[in-house]
Protein backbone atom coordinates (compact mmCIF):
# COMPACT_ATOMS: atom_id res chain seq x y z
CA UNK A 1 0.00 0.00 0.00
CA UNK A 2 1.40 3.46 -1.05
CA UNK A 3 1.87 6.03 1.60
CA UNK A 4 -0.65 8.29 0.39
CA UNK A 5 -3.15 5.24 0.12
CA UNK A 6 -2.59 4.07 3.94
CA UNK A 7 -3.26 7.84 5.28
CA UNK A 8 -6.48 7.59 3.46
CA UNK A 9 -7.56 4.04 4.67
CA UNK A 10 -6.64 5.12 8.27
CA UNK A 11 -8.62 8.90 7.67
CA UNK A 12 -11.66 6.37 6.30
CA UNK A 13 -11.34 3.82 9.47
CA UNK A 14 -11.28 6.60 12.19
CA UNK A 15 -14.39 8.99 10.23
CA UNK A 16 -16.25 5.67 10.61
CA UNK A 17 -15.61 4.63 13.88
CA UNK A 18 -16.30 8.24 15.17
CA UNK A 19 -19.48 8.56 13.17
CA UNK A 20 -20.69 5.28 15.07
CA UNK A 21 -19.80 6.82 17.91
CA UNK A 22 -21.45 10.23 17.00
CA UNK A 23 -24.73 8.07 15.95
CA UNK A 24 -25.06 6.00 19.67
CA UNK A 25 -24.74 9.69 21.30
CA UNK A 26 -27.66 10.57 19.31
CA UNK A 27 -29.78 7.57 20.07
CA UNK A 28 -31.34 8.13 23.80
CA UNK A 29 -30.11 5.52 25.58
CA UNK A 30 -33.78 4.71 27.36
CA UNK A 31 -36.88 4.27 25.21
CA UNK A 32 -40.93 3.69 26.36
CA UNK A 33 -43.54 2.74 24.14
CA UNK A 34 -47.11 3.07 25.19
CA UNK A 35 -49.96 1.26 23.35
CA UNK A 36 -53.62 2.37 24.29
CA UNK A 37 -55.34 -0.88 22.18
CA UNK A 38 -58.37 0.60 20.89
CA UNK A 39 -57.54 3.73 21.54
CA UNK A 40 -58.26 6.29 19.03
CA UNK A 41 -59.13 10.16 19.18
CA UNK A 42 -62.47 9.42 20.52
CA UNK A 43 -61.23 7.89 23.38
CA UNK A 44 -58.78 10.28 24.40
CA UNK A 45 -60.81 12.88 24.18
CA UNK A 46 -64.21 11.39 25.78
CA UNK A 47 -61.75 11.18 28.67
CA UNK A 48 -60.22 14.65 28.92
CA UNK A 49 -63.88 15.86 28.49
CA UNK A 50 -64.85 13.62 31.34
CA UNK A 51 -61.69 14.65 33.52
CA UNK A 52 -62.89 18.06 33.34
CA UNK A 53 -66.46 17.42 34.49
CA UNK A 54 -65.44 15.44 37.04
CA UNK A 55 -62.67 18.37 38.14
CA UNK A 56 -65.77 20.67 38.19
CA UNK A 57 -65.75 22.10 35.18
CA UNK A 58 -67.72 21.56 31.97
CA UNK A 59 -67.62 19.35 28.85
CA UNK A 60 -69.48 22.29 26.66
CA UNK A 61 -66.63 24.98 27.60
CA UNK A 62 -63.38 24.93 25.81
CA UNK A 63 -61.84 27.34 28.72
CA UNK A 64 -62.77 24.70 31.20
CA UNK A 65 -61.33 21.53 28.40
CA UNK A 66 -58.11 23.37 27.91
CA UNK A 67 -57.49 23.82 31.20
CA UNK A 68 -53.77 21.91 31.66
CA UNK A 69 -55.36 19.75 34.74
CA UNK A 70 -57.85 18.40 32.88
CA UNK A 71 -55.63 17.15 30.06
CA UNK A 72 -54.00 13.94 29.24
CA UNK A 73 -50.51 13.68 29.92
CA UNK A 74 -49.99 12.37 26.28
CA UNK A 75 -51.99 15.33 24.84
CA UNK A 76 -49.01 17.18 26.24
CA UNK A 77 -46.54 16.02 24.57
CA UNK A 78 -44.37 18.22 21.64
CA UNK A 79 -44.61 15.87 18.60
CA UNK A 80 -47.65 14.48 17.48
CA UNK A 81 -48.64 12.62 14.34
CA UNK A 82 -50.70 9.63 12.56
CA UNK A 83 -50.68 6.66 11.83
CA UNK A 84 -53.20 4.50 9.21
CA UNK A 85 -53.74 0.64 11.20
CA UNK A 86 -55.34 -1.32 8.11
CA UNK A 87 -53.54 -4.68 7.95
CA UNK A 88 -52.47 -6.55 4.68
CA UNK A 89 -56.01 -7.75 3.75
CA UNK A 90 -58.50 -5.77 5.80
CA UNK A 91 -59.48 -2.11 6.72
CA UNK A 92 -60.30 -3.29 10.30
CA UNK A 93 -57.22 -4.82 11.38
CA UNK A 94 -57.21 -6.81 14.52
CA UNK A 95 -54.58 -6.37 17.83
CA UNK A 96 -52.17 -9.42 16.67
CA UNK A 97 -51.50 -8.21 13.14
CA UNK A 98 -51.42 -4.42 14.21
CA UNK A 99 -49.34 -5.42 17.10
CA UNK A 100 -46.96 -7.10 14.40
CA UNK A 101 -47.27 -4.15 12.49
CA UNK A 102 -45.28 -1.73 14.85
CA UNK A 103 -43.35 -4.58 16.43
CA UNK A 104 -42.17 -6.40 13.42
CA UNK A 105 -42.66 -3.61 10.68
CA UNK A 106 -44.54 -5.81 8.45
CA UNK A 107 -48.13 -6.16 7.49
CA UNK A 108 -49.94 -9.37 7.72
CA UNK A 109 -53.17 -10.86 8.56
CA UNK A 110 -55.77 -10.76 11.52
CA UNK A 111 -55.04 -13.09 13.93
CA UNK A 112 -51.29 -13.72 12.71
CA UNK A 113 -48.10 -12.91 14.91
CA UNK A 114 -44.90 -11.82 14.27
CA UNK A 115 -45.13 -13.96 11.06
CA UNK A 116 -46.17 -13.12 6.90
CA UNK A 117 -49.38 -13.37 5.97
CA UNK A 118 -48.26 -16.47 4.08
CA UNK A 119 -47.55 -18.17 7.89
CA UNK A 120 -44.55 -19.25 6.94
CA UNK A 121 -42.12 -16.61 7.32
CA UNK A 122 -41.05 -15.64 11.01
CA UNK A 123 -39.63 -12.17 11.34
CA UNK A 124 -37.89 -10.13 14.57
CA UNK A 125 -39.64 -7.25 17.07
CA UNK A 126 -38.05 -4.48 17.84
CA UNK A 127 -37.29 -5.47 21.17
CA UNK A 128 -36.00 -8.36 19.86
CA UNK A 129 -33.85 -6.64 18.15
CA UNK A 130 -32.72 -3.92 21.03
CA UNK A 131 -32.47 -7.29 23.09
CA UNK A 132 -29.41 -8.16 20.67
CA UNK A 133 -27.95 -4.25 20.98
CA UNK A 134 -27.67 -4.92 24.72
CA UNK A 135 -30.93 -3.36 25.44
CA UNK A 136 -32.16 -4.63 28.60
CA UNK A 137 -36.07 -4.81 27.72
CA UNK A 138 -39.38 -4.71 30.01
CA UNK A 139 -43.30 -6.07 28.83
CA UNK A 140 -45.91 -4.41 30.44
CA UNK A 141 -49.89 -5.21 29.83
CA UNK A 142 -53.28 -4.78 31.79
CA UNK A 143 -54.58 -8.30 29.91
CA UNK A 144 -52.80 -11.18 29.73
CA UNK A 145 -48.90 -11.51 28.97
CA UNK A 146 -49.36 -13.97 26.25
CA UNK A 147 -52.54 -11.70 24.35
CA UNK A 148 -51.73 -10.84 20.61
CA UNK A 149 -49.77 -7.27 21.83
CA UNK A 150 -47.05 -8.07 24.22
CA UNK A 151 -46.60 -11.63 22.24
CA UNK A 152 -45.70 -9.75 19.26
CA UNK A 153 -42.55 -8.40 21.17
CA UNK A 154 -41.12 -11.69 21.48
CA UNK A 155 -43.09 -14.38 19.72
CA UNK A 156 -44.07 -15.46 16.26
CA UNK A 157 -47.24 -18.06 16.03
CA UNK A 158 -49.82 -18.23 12.85
CA UNK A 159 -52.48 -18.02 15.86
CA UNK A 160 -52.84 -15.85 18.45
CA UNK A 161 -54.92 -18.39 20.19
CA UNK A 162 -51.88 -20.77 20.56
CA UNK A 163 -51.37 -19.22 23.88
CA UNK A 164 -48.93 -21.85 25.49
CA UNK A 165 -46.62 -21.33 22.87
CA UNK A 166 -46.47 -17.71 22.83
CA UNK A 167 -45.79 -18.16 26.61
CA UNK A 168 -43.41 -21.28 25.93
CA UNK A 169 -41.41 -18.48 23.73
CA UNK A 170 -41.89 -15.75 26.28
CA UNK A 171 -39.35 -18.10 28.86
CA UNK A 172 -37.34 -18.04 25.96
CA UNK A 173 -36.83 -14.25 25.20
CA UNK A 174 -34.03 -13.18 28.11
CA UNK A 175 -36.11 -9.98 28.58
CA UNK A 176 -35.57 -8.61 31.77
CA UNK A 177 -39.57 -7.72 33.11
CA UNK A 178 -42.82 -9.25 32.70
CA UNK A 179 -45.60 -7.43 34.16
CA UNK A 180 -49.31 -6.95 34.51
CA UNK A 181 -51.63 -10.12 34.09
CA UNK A 182 -51.30 -13.60 34.06
CA UNK A 183 -51.17 -16.37 31.44
CA UNK A 184 -54.18 -17.61 29.78
CA UNK A 185 -52.61 -21.19 29.35
CA UNK A 186 -49.85 -21.64 31.93
CA UNK A 187 -50.17 -25.27 31.96
CA UNK A 188 -51.61 -27.01 28.93
CA UNK A 189 -53.32 -26.06 24.90
CA UNK A 190 -55.44 -23.32 24.42
CA UNK A 191 -56.68 -25.52 21.60
CA UNK A 192 -56.29 -27.92 19.01
CA UNK A 193 -52.22 -27.54 17.61
CA UNK A 194 -51.27 -25.46 20.52
CA UNK A 195 -47.98 -26.68 23.00
CA UNK A 196 -48.10 -28.54 26.24
CA UNK A 197 -45.96 -26.46 28.14
CA UNK A 198 -45.98 -26.29 31.93
CA UNK A 199 -44.89 -22.42 31.59
CA UNK A 200 -44.43 -21.88 35.48
CA UNK A 201 -41.81 -24.74 35.29
CA UNK A 202 -40.68 -23.27 32.35
CA UNK A 203 -39.98 -19.93 34.20
CA UNK A 204 -38.40 -21.03 36.54
CA UNK A 205 -35.72 -22.87 34.83
CA UNK A 206 -35.01 -19.87 32.63
CA UNK A 207 -34.20 -17.97 35.87
CA UNK A 208 -36.99 -15.91 36.53
CA UNK A 209 -39.09 -15.19 39.89
CA UNK A 210 -42.96 -14.50 39.40
CA UNK A 211 -44.18 -12.13 42.15
CA UNK A 212 -48.16 -11.72 42.43
CA UNK A 213 -49.11 -10.01 45.58
CA UNK A 214 -49.15 -6.07 45.83
CA UNK A 215 -46.27 -6.20 48.84
CA UNK A 216 -43.84 -8.03 46.86
CA UNK A 217 -44.37 -6.55 43.59
CA UNK A 218 -44.08 -2.79 45.13
CA UNK A 219 -41.38 -4.25 46.90
CA UNK A 220 -38.96 -4.35 43.70
CA UNK A 221 -39.15 -0.29 43.75
CA UNK A 222 -36.50 -0.73 46.08
CA UNK A 223 -35.06 -3.91 45.81
CA UNK A 224 -35.02 -4.00 42.17
CA UNK A 225 -34.50 -7.80 40.25
CA UNK A 226 -33.32 -9.15 37.13
CA UNK A 227 -35.71 -11.31 35.55
CA UNK A 228 -39.17 -10.72 37.22
CA UNK A 229 -42.60 -11.72 36.29
CA UNK A 230 -44.96 -9.44 38.25
CA UNK A 231 -48.43 -10.52 38.04
CA UNK A 232 -51.51 -8.67 39.59
CA UNK A 233 -53.22 -10.68 42.58
CA UNK A 234 -56.68 -10.22 41.52
CA UNK A 235 -57.81 -11.59 37.83
CA UNK A 236 -61.20 -11.60 37.14
CA UNK A 237 -61.51 -12.02 33.26
CA UNK A 238 -59.04 -14.38 30.41
CA UNK A 239 -55.96 -13.62 33.56
CA UNK A 240 -56.57 -9.77 32.51
CA UNK A 241 -56.28 -7.28 35.57
CA UNK A 242 -59.44 -5.88 36.48
CA UNK A 243 -60.62 -2.68 35.32
CA UNK A 244 -59.24 0.44 36.48
CA UNK A 245 -62.73 1.37 37.65
CA UNK A 246 -62.96 -2.13 39.87
CA UNK A 247 -59.79 -2.14 41.11
CA UNK A 248 -59.45 -2.87 44.92
CA UNK A 249 -56.20 -1.27 46.90
CA UNK A 250 -54.59 -4.53 47.30
CA UNK A 251 -54.38 -4.71 43.59
CA UNK A 252 -51.23 -2.81 41.36
CA UNK A 253 -52.19 -0.12 38.69
CA UNK A 254 -50.61 0.10 35.56
CA UNK A 255 -48.95 3.23 36.84
CA UNK A 256 -47.56 1.43 39.61
CA UNK A 257 -46.63 -1.68 37.34
CA UNK A 258 -44.71 0.96 35.07
CA UNK A 259 -42.89 2.29 38.27
CA UNK A 260 -41.72 -1.19 38.98
CA UNK A 261 -40.29 -2.15 35.41
CA UNK A 262 -38.40 1.23 35.56
CA UNK A 263 -37.03 0.43 38.96
CA UNK A 264 -35.74 -3.07 37.87
CA UNK A 265 -34.46 -1.92 34.00
CA UNK A 266 -32.63 0.86 35.23
CA UNK A 267 -31.08 -1.33 38.15
CA UNK A 268 -30.22 -3.79 35.67
CA UNK A 269 -28.71 -1.54 32.62
CA UNK A 270 -26.90 0.30 35.58
CA UNK A 271 -25.16 -3.29 36.33
CA UNK A 272 -24.17 -3.89 32.92
CA UNK A 273 -21.25 -0.97 33.76
CA UNK A 274 -19.77 -0.13 30.64
CA UNK A 275 -21.85 -2.70 28.34
CA UNK A 276 -25.08 -0.22 29.90
CA UNK A 277 -27.40 0.27 26.92
CA UNK A 278 -30.58 0.99 28.44
CA UNK A 279 -33.77 -0.18 28.35
CA UNK A 280 -36.53 -0.68 26.45
CA UNK A 281 -40.25 -0.36 27.49
CA UNK A 282 -43.47 -1.22 26.48
CA UNK A 283 -46.73 -0.73 28.17
CA UNK A 284 -50.18 -1.62 26.89
CA UNK A 285 -53.18 -0.53 28.24
CA UNK A 286 -55.19 -3.62 26.75
CA UNK A 287 -58.41 -3.40 28.29
CA UNK A 288 -59.37 0.28 26.94
CA UNK A 289 -60.21 -1.75 23.85
CA UNK A 290 -62.11 -4.60 25.79
CA UNK A 291 -64.57 -1.69 27.36
CA UNK A 292 -64.75 -0.64 24.15
CA UNK A 293 -65.93 -3.66 22.46
CA UNK A 294 -68.53 -3.75 25.52
CA UNK A 295 -69.34 -0.61 24.49
CA UNK A 296 -69.03 1.18 28.42
CA UNK A 297 -67.68 4.70 28.29
CA UNK A 298 -66.88 4.57 32.10
CA UNK A 299 -64.29 1.61 32.00
CA UNK A 300 -62.92 2.56 28.80
CA UNK A 301 -62.05 6.15 30.77
CA UNK A 302 -60.84 4.22 33.96
CA UNK A 303 -58.72 2.43 31.67
CA UNK A 304 -57.41 5.40 29.52
CA UNK A 305 -56.85 7.24 32.91
CA UNK A 306 -55.03 4.42 34.25
CA UNK A 307 -52.72 3.82 30.63
CA UNK A 308 -52.22 7.98 30.76
CA UNK A 309 -51.05 7.55 34.47
CA UNK A 310 -48.52 5.27 33.32
CA UNK A 311 -47.49 7.59 30.98
CA UNK A 312 -46.90 10.11 33.87
CA UNK A 313 -44.02 7.64 35.31
CA UNK A 314 -42.32 7.64 32.44
CA UNK A 315 -42.10 11.56 32.09
CA UNK A 316 -41.36 11.66 35.69
CA UNK A 317 -38.30 9.56 34.83
CA UNK A 318 -37.72 11.66 31.40
CA UNK A 319 -37.27 14.55 33.69
CA UNK A 320 -34.80 13.15 35.03
CA UNK A 321 -32.71 12.07 32.07
CA UNK A 322 -34.02 14.22 29.08
CA UNK A 323 -31.11 13.78 26.86
CA UNK A 324 -31.25 10.25 27.39
CA UNK A 325 -34.98 9.26 26.94
CA UNK A 326 -37.65 8.96 24.20
CA UNK A 327 -41.27 8.08 25.27
CA UNK A 328 -43.61 7.37 22.37
CA UNK A 329 -47.44 6.85 22.66
CA UNK A 330 -50.23 5.58 20.53
CA UNK A 331 -53.27 2.79 19.71
CA UNK A 332 -52.99 -0.21 17.39
CA UNK A 333 -56.72 0.98 16.25
CA UNK A 334 -59.96 2.21 17.63
CA UNK A 335 -62.66 -0.46 19.10
CA UNK A 336 -66.17 0.17 19.15
CA UNK A 337 -67.00 3.24 16.72
CA UNK A 338 -66.93 5.29 19.78
CA UNK A 339 -68.61 9.34 19.18
CA UNK A 340 -68.32 12.40 20.45
CA UNK A 341 -71.95 13.21 19.99
CA UNK A 342 -75.08 11.35 19.25
CA UNK A 343 -78.18 11.65 17.41
CA UNK A 344 -80.54 12.49 20.73
CA UNK A 345 -77.90 15.01 22.05
CA UNK A 346 -76.68 16.91 18.51
CA UNK A 347 -74.44 19.60 19.86
CA UNK A 348 -74.85 20.05 23.65
CA UNK A 349 -72.78 17.32 25.73
CA UNK A 350 -73.26 15.73 29.81
CA UNK A 351 -70.73 14.18 31.18
CA UNK A 352 -71.80 14.62 34.43
CA UNK A 353 -74.17 11.61 33.72
CA UNK A 354 -71.03 9.31 33.87
CA UNK A 355 -70.71 10.51 37.38
CA UNK A 356 -73.15 7.94 38.52
CA UNK A 357 -71.48 4.86 37.07
CA UNK A 358 -69.89 2.70 40.17
CA UNK A 359 -68.64 -0.64 38.26
CA UNK A 360 -67.79 -1.79 34.89
CA UNK A 361 -69.98 -4.10 32.73
CA UNK A 362 -68.09 -6.90 33.81
CA UNK A 363 -68.13 -6.49 37.32
CA UNK A 364 -71.74 -5.54 37.12
CA UNK A 365 -72.47 -9.22 35.45
CA UNK A 366 -70.31 -11.33 37.41
CA UNK A 367 -72.12 -9.55 40.82
CA UNK A 368 -74.62 -7.92 41.41
CA UNK A 369 -76.22 -9.13 37.86
CA UNK A 370 -75.65 -12.51 38.18
CA UNK A 371 -77.28 -12.78 41.53
CA UNK A 372 -80.01 -10.67 40.66
CA UNK A 373 -80.48 -13.18 37.77
CA UNK A 374 -80.26 -16.42 39.75
CA UNK A 375 -83.29 -14.72 42.08
CA UNK A 376 -85.74 -13.85 39.53
CA UNK A 377 -85.45 -16.03 36.86
CA UNK A 378 -87.27 -19.01 37.85
CA UNK A 379 -90.53 -19.06 36.57
CA UNK A 380 -90.00 -15.74 33.99
CA UNK A 381 -92.75 -14.98 31.76
CA UNK A 382 -91.36 -12.72 29.09
CA UNK A 383 -94.58 -11.97 27.34
CA UNK A 384 -95.50 -9.04 29.86
CA UNK A 385 -94.23 -5.41 28.79
CA UNK A 386 -93.67 -4.29 32.24
CA UNK A 387 -91.15 -6.83 33.45
CA UNK A 388 -88.33 -4.52 34.15
CA UNK A 389 -90.72 -1.56 35.86
CA UNK A 390 -92.44 -3.74 38.28
CA UNK A 391 -88.93 -5.44 39.71
CA UNK A 392 -87.72 -2.91 42.16
CA UNK A 393 -85.04 -4.59 42.62
CA UNK A 394 -83.59 -3.78 39.35
CA UNK A 395 -84.87 -0.63 39.15
CA UNK A 396 -82.77 0.12 42.13
CA UNK A 397 -79.55 -1.27 40.75
CA UNK A 398 -79.61 0.46 37.79
CA UNK A 399 -79.91 3.87 39.49
CA UNK A 400 -77.50 2.63 42.68
CA UNK A 401 -74.70 0.85 39.68
CA UNK A 402 -75.49 3.26 36.77
CA UNK A 403 -76.54 6.56 37.97
CA UNK A 404 -79.94 5.82 35.88
CA UNK A 405 -83.47 7.18 37.46
CA UNK A 406 -85.85 5.24 35.87
CA UNK A 407 -88.69 8.22 36.03
CA UNK A 408 -85.95 10.35 34.04
CA UNK A 409 -86.10 7.68 31.18
CA UNK A 410 -88.18 8.59 28.09
CA UNK A 411 -90.55 5.95 26.30
CA UNK A 412 -88.31 4.65 23.51
CA UNK A 413 -85.26 3.72 26.50
CA UNK A 414 -87.92 2.38 28.83
CA UNK A 415 -88.93 -0.37 25.81
CA UNK A 416 -85.44 -1.17 25.19
CA UNK A 417 -84.62 -1.64 28.39
CA UNK A 418 -87.49 -3.99 29.15
CA UNK A 419 -86.86 -5.99 25.94
CA UNK A 420 -83.18 -6.32 26.94
CA UNK A 421 -84.04 -7.29 30.56
CA UNK A 422 -86.46 -10.15 28.99
CA UNK A 423 -83.42 -11.33 26.53
CA UNK A 424 -80.95 -11.73 29.57
CA UNK A 425 -83.80 -13.07 31.97
CA UNK A 426 -84.93 -16.05 29.57
CA UNK A 427 -83.46 -15.60 25.84
CA UNK A 428 -86.79 -14.12 24.83
CA UNK A 429 -88.05 -11.03 23.04
CA UNK A 430 -90.50 -9.87 20.90
CA UNK A 431 -87.72 -8.11 18.33
CA UNK A 432 -86.45 -10.10 15.43
CA UNK A 433 -82.94 -11.77 15.71
CA UNK A 434 -80.93 -9.41 13.26
CA UNK A 435 -82.60 -6.61 15.88
CA UNK A 436 -81.14 -8.48 18.71
CA UNK A 437 -77.45 -9.00 17.21
CA UNK A 438 -77.76 -5.58 16.34
CA UNK A 439 -78.31 -4.25 19.51
CA UNK A 440 -76.50 -6.70 21.92
CA UNK A 441 -73.56 -8.26 19.45
CA UNK A 442 -72.56 -10.67 21.96
CA UNK A 443 -72.94 -8.99 25.29
CA UNK A 444 -74.96 -9.61 28.06
CA UNK A 445 -78.37 -7.52 26.69
CA UNK A 446 -79.60 -6.12 29.70
CA UNK A 447 -75.79 -4.38 30.97
CA UNK A 448 -74.60 -3.71 26.98
CA UNK A 449 -78.14 -1.74 26.85
CA UNK A 450 -77.53 0.33 29.93
CA UNK A 451 -74.16 0.98 29.16
CA UNK A 452 -75.89 2.37 25.57
CA UNK A 453 -78.88 4.78 26.78
CA UNK A 454 -76.08 6.12 29.88
CA UNK A 455 -73.57 7.06 27.26
CA UNK A 456 -76.20 8.86 24.67
CA UNK A 457 -77.65 11.06 27.57
CA UNK A 458 -73.87 12.17 27.97
CA UNK A 459 -73.50 11.98 24.16
CA UNK A 460 -71.47 9.64 23.59
CA UNK A 461 -72.64 7.00 20.49
CA UNK A 462 -71.35 3.65 19.28
CA UNK A 463 -71.49 1.92 16.40
CA UNK A 464 -69.98 -0.93 16.51
CA UNK A 465 -69.00 -3.88 19.07
CA UNK A 466 -65.39 -4.41 16.66
CA UNK A 467 -62.38 -2.58 15.58
CA UNK A 468 -62.86 0.00 13.35
CA UNK A 469 -60.34 1.49 10.70
CA UNK A 470 -59.69 4.95 11.55
CA UNK A 471 -56.49 6.35 11.58
CA UNK A 472 -54.93 6.98 15.16
CA UNK A 473 -52.80 9.44 16.85
CA UNK A 474 -48.96 8.86 17.62
CA UNK A 475 -47.22 11.55 20.76
CA UNK A 476 -43.78 11.72 21.25
CA UNK A 477 -41.42 13.29 23.74
CA UNK A 478 -37.67 13.11 24.35
CA UNK A 479 -34.82 12.18 22.28
CA UNK A 480 -35.56 11.86 18.47
CA UNK A 481 -38.73 12.66 19.28
CA UNK A 482 -39.62 14.48 15.81
CA UNK A 483 -39.27 11.70 13.85
CA UNK A 484 -42.56 10.49 14.53
CA UNK A 485 -44.30 13.75 13.32
CA UNK A 486 -46.39 13.24 10.13
CA UNK A 487 -49.09 10.96 8.91
CA UNK A 488 -47.57 7.66 7.97
CA UNK A 489 -48.45 3.67 8.18
CA UNK A 490 -47.93 1.59 11.27
CA UNK A 491 -45.41 -0.71 9.84
CA UNK A 492 -43.73 2.85 9.97
CA UNK A 493 -44.02 2.72 13.61
CA UNK A 494 -41.54 0.26 13.76
CA UNK A 495 -38.68 1.57 11.16
CA UNK A 496 -38.92 4.43 13.34
CA UNK A 497 -38.36 3.16 16.31
CA UNK A 498 -35.45 0.95 14.83
CA UNK A 499 -33.99 3.81 13.44
CA UNK A 500 -34.11 5.80 16.02
CA UNK A 501 -32.54 3.25 18.26
CA UNK A 502 -29.54 2.84 15.86
CA UNK A 503 -30.72 -0.59 14.98
CA UNK A 504 -28.22 -1.65 12.10
CA UNK A 505 -30.82 -4.17 9.91
CA UNK A 506 -33.35 -2.25 8.15
CA UNK A 507 -36.95 -3.74 8.83
CA UNK A 508 -38.09 -6.21 8.17
CA UNK A 509 -36.14 -8.40 9.64
CA UNK A 510 -36.33 -12.30 9.08
CA UNK A 511 -35.59 -14.54 12.23
ZN1 LIG B 1 -60.10 -5.77 20.36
Amino acid sequence: MKKRNWFVAVLVAVVLVFSTAMANAQAPKYVFFFLGDGMSATQIQATEAYRTTKNGGSATKAEDLLEKKNRLNMCKMPVAGMQTTYDAHALMTDSASSATAFACGIKTLSGVIGMDDTKTVSYKSIAQLAFEQGKKIGIITSVSLDHATPASYYASVPSRGYMNSIAEQMTRTGYDFFGGGGLASPTGPARDGDTNYNIWNLLDSEGYTVFNSRETIMGLINSPKSKAVCINPWLPDSAAMPYAIDRPKTNVSLREMTDVAIACLKHAADAAGGQDEGFFLMVEGGKIDWACHANDAMATIGDMLDFDRAVGSALRFYRKYPQDTLIVVTGDHETGGMTIGHATTAYTAYYEQLLGQKRSYEFFGQNQWKRHKEKYSAGYDWTPSNNLESNANMIKLIKDYFGLDWNTLNDYQKEKLEDAYDKSMVGENDNSAAENTYLYGYYEPIIVTLTHILNERASIGWTSYSHTGVPVPVFAQGKNAELFSGFYDNTDIAKKMAEVMDIPQSLPVEK
